[in-house]
């Protein structure tokens, strides 16, 4: 049997960890579908590193909903004339 051959089965079950940091930035923008979800779950219990990526980029999401950063909230719609 050819390594090759093995390699792209086993690619196949256990995503990379690269795929997994794009699932996990994705699946902050959308839901992610049932497969994708089992894959990144599957892979974050067997590799440490994307367990640490995924507990970090949980963690700035809530930061970023507690502290809303300048930009997208409109600015005192009803700024009136300052003396
Ligand atoms: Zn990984």
């Amino acid at each position: 049997m050819k390594p090759a051959a093995m390699e792209s089965s086993k690619k196949r079950l256990k995503p990379t960890c690269r795929e997994v940091h794009r699932l996990v930035s994705e699946g902050m923008d959308r839901q992610l579908s049932l497969v994708e979800r089992i894959r990144m779950r599957l892979h974050l219990m067997v590799c440490g590193a994307c367990t640490r990526f995924n507990g970090q980029m949980a963690l700035l999401r809530r930061a970023m909903h507690s502290f809303p950063l300048d930009g997208g909230a409109p600015r005192d719609p009803e700024q009136k004339d300052k003396p």
